[in-house]
């Protein structure tokens, strides 16, 4: 339902959390966030219902100044907490939080099953974790584009890897992925209210579209891996 994301040097908590603040107007029956911090890793909270029950079950150190939050209307499994967005590979590297249905998920949980993956959430958003986690490929870019090789369905996604933390991987097809470009900050978000209180400066990215963003650039590719050409838009906006 929503995606909101932050790169910069602000605590991303509370900017997460404003920002899914600002997509509750759609909708949602659960929310999380992820957190990616250079000491200790990726570390996670989720929780059913809404966005003031997951704020008070965030651990008190759950400082880093780069992260991912959803809020989520659940098309696959029921609204609970493990449901929840994010969703990570096994070995908790790889945070997923993803809007749209992937129409193949049945199929992929099986064949993950086959090779002795265990899937704890009953989403069709979990396999996108496990097929990024499982990834050989040398650039998160790479892992993310040979993972959706094998999607089926539509999706605006943010991930997260512990191993890449200068960086946000988004992708796009059928559900809105929009870049808010700051000073030394970069935003993500499936919809520009999430973003205006931050910066008017937008990219919008096209279906079969990804980007990257760090701290201080972002760049726009195809799914198939190369490069496009973007040039932020001046958003207007009425508060
Ligand atoms: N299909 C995903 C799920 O049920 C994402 C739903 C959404 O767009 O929030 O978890």
């Amino acid at each position: 339902c929503g995606i909101v994301g932050y790169i910069g040097k602000r605590d991303v908590a509370p900017l997460l959390l404003e920002g899914l603040q600002r997509l509750e107007y759609r909708g949602y029956d659960s929310a999380g966030i992820a957190i990616q911090s250079k000491s200790s890793g990726l570390k996670t909270a989720k929780a059913k219902g809404r966005v003031r029950e997951l704020e008070s079950r965030i651990p008190k150190r759950f400082a880093g100044t780069c992260g991912i939050a959803h809020t989520r209307w659940a098309t696959h499994g029921a609204p609970n907490d493990v449901n929840a967005h994010p969703h990570l590979d096994p070995a908790e590297k790889v945070a997923v939080v993803h809007n749209g249905i992937i129409d193949n998920a049945d199929d992929l949980r099986a064949k993950l099953g086959a090779e002795g993956i265990t899937l704890v959430s009953d989403t069709d958003t979990e396999v996108l974790a496990h097929l990024i986690g499982r990834a050989q490929e040398e650039t998160l870019e790479a892992r993310v584009r040979e993972a959706l090789r094998h999607i089926e369905g539509t999706y605006g996604i943010a991930v997260l890897h512990a191993d890449f933390p200068d960086r946000i991987v988004v992708a796009r097809n059928g559900s809105p992925v929009v870049l808010g470009i700051g000073e030394h900050e970069m935003f993500v978000a499936s919809d520009v209210a999430a973003l205006v209180s931050h910066t008017r400066q937008v990219v919008t990215l096209n279906d079969g579209e990804m980007a990257t963003i760090k701290a201080d650039d972002y760049r726009t590719y195809t799914t198939e891996g190369s490069r496009t050409s973007t040039s932020p838009e001046t958003v207007e906006w009425a508060a």
